[in-house]
C-alpha cells in the first residue's frame, strides 16, 4: 500500500471537508436498501458502501453512506448522503453529473453552485489531482448503484 499524505485544505473549505469527516452524516446502515452499491479504490484504501430507500413515488426517503479511508472520501461520501434524502433517481444522476463537472473543471451546467451545498468545499481537492477521483468514488457507487437499480426495472 503506497504511503499518500491526506490532504490538508486551509480556510472554509477545509474545515468543511473536516467537519463531515469528524461528524459524517447519514452512516448508519439501511435495512433492506432498494439501492446498494459498494466501491473500492485500492490505492489510498477508500472504501465506500451506499444506499438508498424509495417512497412509492420513487423519491430517496433514506440514504446511507458508510466509507473509510482519507479525509476526502470520507467527507464526500458524508456531503453525498447528505444530499440524497428527497431526491428522485434521475435527480440524483444529475447531481453526479455536476459533481463530476465541478471536479474535473468542465463546469457544473444549469446548476445553481448553492444547490451543491457543502460540496462545494470539494473544488479545493481539485488542486491535489490524484484526489479527484478520492472525492468522486462515493458518486461512482451512486452512478453504479442506481444503473443496477434501473436496469433491474427492466
Ligand atoms: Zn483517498
Amino acid at each position: 500500500m503506497p504511503d499518500v499524505p491526506d490532504v490538508t485544505l486551509e480556510g472554509l473549505y477545509g474545515q468543511m471537508v473536516l467537519d463531515h469527516c469528524r461528524n459524517p452524516r447519514n452512516n448508519v446502515p439501511l435495512d433492506a436498501p432498494d439501492v446498494e452499491a459498494e466501491e473500492f479504490n485500492p490505492f489510498c484504501g477508500d472504501r465506500v458502501i451506499y444506499q438508498l430507500k424509495l417512497d412509492q413515488w420513487g423519491r430517496v426517503s433514506g440514504a446511507s453512506a458508510r466509507s473509510e479511508g482519507c479525509s476526502i472520501i470520507r467527507a464526500s461520501a458524508s456531503m453525498m448522503a447528505e444530499l440524497s434524502t428527497g431526491r428522485t433517481l434521475p435527480e440524483l444522476q444529475g447531481l453526479s453529473d455536476s459533481v463530476r463537472g465541478m471536479m474535473q473543471g468542465r463546469g457544473i451546467g444549469d446548476r445553481p453552485a448553492a444547490d451543491l451545498g457543502d460540496l462545494n468545499a470539494l473544488q479545493a481537492v481539485r488542486q491535489y489531482p490524484v484526489r479527484i477521483k478520492c472525492a468522486l468514488l462515493p458518486w461512482t457507487a451512486l452512478e453504479v448503484g442506481v444503473e443496477m437499480f434501473l436496469a433491474r426495472q427492466g
